[in-house]
């Protein structure tokens, strides 16, 4: 029976993939896979499985959602056990919705693998905790993006990113310096703590600053793919405090 099974792969890291990620990913016979970090890593879960690239990075050549859905579902009708290998997790920003559902129209049985996020990546690397005792018990996954655009009519991003205590802006780096400017002027304190993380899990850049260094300076050139951090929880008076208290709960212990 035509079976697809949408599977997140993580931010990078195979070792990141769960083990029912693992698992399903070696009955494959057809993996459709995004642009991940570490494919040939990956490979290794189905070595004699079809691997067909069918990422989108933003700037570089991409392959448009209709064409993926399409191709999800002629290789499921061949009778194939076709996996779609999505990075992160496919829920967030993963457009999972228009592939489960071109699998529903074509009567095709789906199930869905959740995989972590890169926000949950970069904030282990980091060592930093997004919601935080005091400081932060909001967590914001925002795009300022509206499809391939960034609109200047379109605030919905910028509201929420005001109201959210910790914010987290996926693909949002081309366009770091008028966001840091926007998110000052709609009233985020200059101050506030920021975080560029680049290829989280995997070697790659990690830059702090605070918001106002970001609206005014440039980033520099990061290959990978980068999210852009901020919130009190990353200040560094904030760590320092909690190392504090580790220190005194061992202390005490
Ligand atoms: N479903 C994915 C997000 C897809 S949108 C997830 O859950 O992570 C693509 C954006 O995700 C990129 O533009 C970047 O902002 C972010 N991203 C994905 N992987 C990343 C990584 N390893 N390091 C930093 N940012 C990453």
């Amino acid at each position: 029976m035509s079976r697809v099974t949408l599977i997140g792969a993580g931010p990078g890291d195979p070792e990141l993939l769960t083990r029912k990620a693992w698992r399903l990913l070696s009955l494959a016979d057809v993996v459709l896979h995004d642009a991940l970090l570490d494919v040939e890593g990956m490979k290794e879960a189905a070595p004699h499985a079809q691997w067909v690239y069918v990422g989108k990075r933003l700037g570089r050549l991409s392959v448009e959602q209709e064409f993926i859905c399409r191709l999800i579902v002629s290789y499921a009708k061949q009778g194939l056990n076709v996996v779609r290998l999505k990075g992160g997790d496919p829920s967030i920003f993963g457009r999972m919705a228009e592939e489960i559902a071109a699998c529903q129209a074509a009567q095709i049985t789906v199930e869905v693998v959740p995989g972590i996020t890169s926000a949950c990546a970069a904030a282990a690397q980091l060592q930093t905790s997004l919601t935080l005792r005091g400081v932060s018990r909001s967590v914001a996954f925002v795009t300022p993006r509206v499809g391939k655009r960034l609109t200047d009519t379109d605030t919905e991003w910028l509201a929420v990113s005001l109201a959210a205590n910790t914010v987290v802006l996926y693909m949002a780096s081309a366009q770091s310096q008028t966001l840091g400017q926007q998110l000052i002027a709609g009233g985020k304190s200059s101050d506030t703590p920021v975080c560029v993380v680049e290829n989280a899990s995997l070697e790659g850049a990690c830059l702090h600053m605070t918001l106002r260094e970001l609206a005014d300076n440039a980033l520099p050139d990061l290959p990978g793919p980068v999210l852009l951090m901020l919130g009190e929880a990353f200040s560094r008076a904030n760590q320092t405090h909690l190392e504090e208290r580790a220190q005194l709960c061992a202390i005490g212990s």
